[in-house]
């Protein structure tokens, strides 16, 4: 049986019950729409703990005033069938309210790790997450809290917080899901037409073009030039980043460099799709 758990006091007796009963928790936080990128997360959490709890909250302070949060899809009666269809246990939707009671004013600011990609293009959004994933994660109080590879940079941030405010519950990264046409799976796809779909492909084939190009030694700014321009022409409206970094600072490369980590972020219209691959050392 599915519990959904809305307020702080029902989740906290939910999790002590678990607690008492010597049960390990694993975690999964998202904003639904859920695919299979998510549920993957949640075999993964029901696989490795007794209890799987999963957060949806779409969180209003990762998103700047022009970005997408009132039309960020939410579809909960979903979500939940296709949780409970897996065997998750619970869920935590908390309301905006409850998240941030009138009276809320800290927030978590991790630094040199939030600062180049993403960071340049949304200023606030992993204040944003960092904020909203401390409190999760001091809320839930799991064993394990599961986050995808997708969004890679943003896993950074999760374990550099975790580490630096010793945050009792241990992440752990998860591959990136794709379509078997290396489409990587994201709740923002539902905006795409099947047309902007076909193009949204170049994204991975462009990265992986890239991965060859690294590999026989090219050199970097041109790799990204050439890889800047091929998205371009198969019709994305604009280019963020498409990028080589040292995967463990997200900085261009240096000759200290151990692994490579390609990443992209480029817009199809009003959507903004973002994908990355790593490359292993020489
Ligand atoms: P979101 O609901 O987009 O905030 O994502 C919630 C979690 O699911 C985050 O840890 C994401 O990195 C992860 N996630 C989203 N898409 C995928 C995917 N295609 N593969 C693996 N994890 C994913």
């Amino acid at each position: 049986m599915l519990s959904i758990l809305s307020t702080q006091h029902d989740l906290k007796n939910y999790i002590a019950n678990k607690i008492a009963a010597g049960k390990t928790i694993g975690f999964v936080p998202t904003m639904g729409a859920l695919h299979e990128g998510h549920l993957t997360l949640a075999r993964e959490a029901l696989a490795e703990n007794d209890e799987c709890i999963v957060s949806i909250f779409v969180n209003p302070k990762q998103f700047a005033p022009h970005e997408d949060f009132d039309k960020y899809p939410r579809t909960l009666d979903k979500d939940s069938a296709l949780l409970e269809d897996i065997g998750v246990q619970s869920i935590f939707a908390p309301s905006v309210d409850v998240m941030y009671p009138p009276d809320f004013q800290s927030s978590v600011t991790v630094g040199n790790i939030s600062k180049p990609l993403e960071g340049e293009f949304r200023p606030h959004f992993f204040t944003g997450v960092a904020t909203v994933v401390t409190r999760l994660l001091l809320l839930v109080g799991a064993h394990k809290a599961y986050f995808g590879e997708k969004d890679y940079q943003q896993l950074q941030v999760i374990k550099a917080l975790q580490r630096d405010l010793a945050i009792p519950t241990e992440i752990i990264g998860v591959p990136t899901v794709r379509e078997a046409s290396g489409l990587a799976l994201s709740s923002r796809n539902a905006y795409l037409s099947p047309t902007q779909k076909d193009q949204a492909l170049t994204i991975i084939r462009t990265l992986r073009h890239m991965a060859d190009e690294l590999k026989s030694g090219q050199p970097i700014a041109q790799i990204e030039a050439t890889a800047t321009e091929n998205l371009l022409s198969a019709g994305f409206d604009k280019v963020d980043y498409m990028t080589i970094r040292d995967a463990d600072t997200l900085l261009p490369p240096t000759p200290t460099t151990k692994s490579h980590r390609l990443l992209a972020a480029a817009w199809l219209g009003q959507t903004r799709l973002i994908d990355n691959i790593g490359v292993s050392s020489k």
